[in-house]
């Protein structure tokens, strides 16, 4: 089956054989909605042929003599984690062809810089904002009774 790049098929993890493991091949990602197996590329090649992520990724990008491999953190972030803070790695998949590698190194690592630093600032937020409801949660246990009374008057009103 296929719809924009999502592929549904049997999963070689848990053996599922009603097609319930999905791959994305826009996002390179896979999820199974059996055994909850899921991540991106990588981890399905490593998964697949039960190899470390580290020797999956250099099996599927290797390194010309001479290379080193630089793994910046904002590369193990999933599609799913980028999408909440609206990144499409997308963006630094393939240098355009009249850029310098010099420069496509450049804006690569800048744009993963950013994406960390957003990364990280969004989960501090977060925390602060969860934090935030916890207490508002608790306040509104004390007000709840009152604040349904107003809607019913409200709704009463408009009938
Ligand atoms: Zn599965």
């Amino acid at each position: 089956m296929r719809k924009h790049g999502q592929y549904k098929t049997d999963c070689p993890f848990c053996g599922d054989m009603r097609q319930n493991l999905e791959l994305n091949a826009m996002k390179n990602v896979f999820h199974c909605w059996v055994c909850d197996a899921g991540g991106g590329l990588v981890k399905f090649y490593a998964l697949l042929h039960d190899v470390s992520e580290d020797t999956a990724r250099n099996t599927l990008f290797p390194l010309k003599a001479g290379q080193r491999r630089f793994t910046h953190p904002a590369l193990n972030l999933t599609q799913a984690e980028l999408d909440e803070i609206g990144f499409e790695l997308g963006l630094i998949h393939k240098r355009p062809a009249s850029w310098s590698p010099q420069k496509w190194g450049q804006y690569r690592k800048r744009t993963l810089d950013w994406v960390w630093f957003e990364w990280k600032r969004y989960n501090a937020w977060k925390k602060q904002f969860n934090r935030r409801i916890g207490r508002l949660l608790e306040q509104a246990e004390h007000t709840s009774s009152e604040g349904e009374q107003h809607v019913e008057t409200e709704r009463t009103g408009a009938r």
